[in-house]
């Protein structure tokens, strides 16, 4: 199965710790990514992601309700998954610069500067060789 990376919301799913495992054999539950045919999680049925399919977005920054959209203000502000805060960000840079590029810009900003292993939104240091790294507060 391929792996889909770019999120509706805007999330970048390489960094989530389901596609990580996932890549690494090590999943007790596989995720290939937001628009794949293998999500997994709260991503396997969720409400942005319908609606934004159903409104024909590939992104909901395409959305003309965003700004008001109950949905996408309870997601980027949600304590609990503070990386939510970055999607408008990623989502302005992949308007910017188109799909492709962004993820190749995602692939490496999410690799440890030092080792180049892939690290998930919250780690604070590279889980193969501890190096400090960038979490997701960097793009925010
Ligand atoms: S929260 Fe919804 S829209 Fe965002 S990556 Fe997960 S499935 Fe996709
Ligand atoms: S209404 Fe909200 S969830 Fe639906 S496409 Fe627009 S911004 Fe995304
Ligand atoms: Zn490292």
């Amino acid at each position: 199965m391929d792996f889909k990376l770019d999120g509706y919301c805007g999330l970048y799913c390489g960094a989530c710790s389901m596609v990580l495992e996932t890549k690494a054999s090590t999943a007790e539950k596989t995720c290939y990514g937001c628009k794949s045919d293998g999500p997994a999680g709260h991503c396997a049925d969720c409400a942005i992601k319908n609606c934004a399919r159903d409104k024909g977005y590939e992104f909901c920054i395409e959305c003309p309700e965003i700004s008001t959209c109950e949905k996408m203000i309870h997601f980027i502000n949600d304590p609990e998954y503070p990386n939510g805060l970055a999607v408008m960000n990623n989502m302005k840079r992949i308007q910017a610069v188109g799909v492709e590029t962004w993820l190749v810009e995602q692939d490496q900003r999410w690799r440890c500067t030092n080792c180049s292993t892939s690290y998930f939104w919250y780690d604070q240091v590279c889980p193969s060789c501890g190096q400090a790294v960038a979490d997701y507060k960097a793009d925010i």
